[in-house]
């Protein structure tokens, strides 16, 4: 996976325990990886907007920290695809594992009375959390980080089948997109570390903004981060429900889903 072509810029040297198949330094001198690094947008802007409107329709905390802990995602990750530092690769990649902590707590304690805070599994995500960090700040294996990742996910897509088979079963649809756009971004996640040097290979004959289109790590940021956006949704949709706020997924400019609160819940 290590380039060797690689051009130096502005933040020196990579120190990184990755460095992904983009080519560094080649669009911008300030910009390790380019379009690693822009395609975080999509995983920052439209989950504060999320946020903001949680807050509005006043809904519960944990939601808004969902929100923000998708966007918390996108700002680490920009700024270790802009610089490709090892410490910018930790506020990437730990609160990966953070904020899907928060969204293990949500989906699993969906049907629970409103605004009651459980102990349990709090106590036993941090735990997790923490010990997560600790391995990982001694033992510096992305293979490490990516299984956690993996187990977590994992708990989602179980809990999330569990409850579209046997409790809202019309939440199919928002459910199987979610989990189907986040697949397909771990598909092209994995095209890009095993079919790098074909890729790189590729875009040395391909006018550079087709080029672009062939940065298979920046699609995995726009699909998970799309997918990690549903899958908020999906959740926030079942508590909704659950607590009779009567919810309904609107497009914004007729593509981007929100959700909205039919009977706003105030107080
Ligand atoms: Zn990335």
């Amino acid at each position: 996976m290590a380039p060797s072509m690689d051009r130096l810029g502005y933040w020196g040297k990579p120190t990184s325990t990755l460095d992904w198949c983009e080519e560094n330094y080649v669009v911008s001198f300030y910009i390790a990886e380019f379009w690693n690094t822009v395609s975080n947008l999509i995983m920052i802007l439209p989950p504060i907007y999320g946020a903001l409107q949680t807050l509005s329709n006043g809904l519960e905390l944990r939601y808004i920290c969902s929100f923000l802990g998708l966007a918390a995602v996108g700002i680490g990750s920009w700024c270790f695809h802009m610089t490709l530092k090892y410490e910018m690769q930790l506020l990437d990649e730990l609160p990966m594992i953070y904020s899907c902590c928060v969204f293990v707590y949500c989906l699993y304690e969906c049907f629970k009375q409103e605004n009651t805070i459980n102990f349990i599994p709090i106590c036993l995500l941090l735990v997790f959390s923490i010990s997560v960090s600790l391995v990982y700040l001694h033992w510096k294996e992305p293979i490490f980080h990516q299984v956690m990742y993996g187990a977590l996910v994992a708990c989602l897509v179980i809990r999330s089948i569990f409850i579209v088979t046997w409790v809202y079963p019309w939440l199919r649809p928002l459910c199987y997109t979610s989990l189907g756009i986040f697949l397909l971004g771990f598909v092209l996640w994995n095209i890009d570390n095993l079919l790098c040097n074909s890729l790189r290979a590729s875009r040395q004959t391909l006018p550079p903004v087709v080029g672009a289109v062939t940065q298979f790590h920046a699609w995995w940021h726009i699909l998970t981060g799309l997918g990690s956006y549903l899958h908020i949704l999906f959740s926030l949709q079942i508590r909704s429900t659950y607590l009779k706020h009567r919810p309904k997924v609107k497009f914004l400019c007729g593509v981007w889903p929100t959700l909205h609160m039919e009977s706003p819940k105030t107080g």
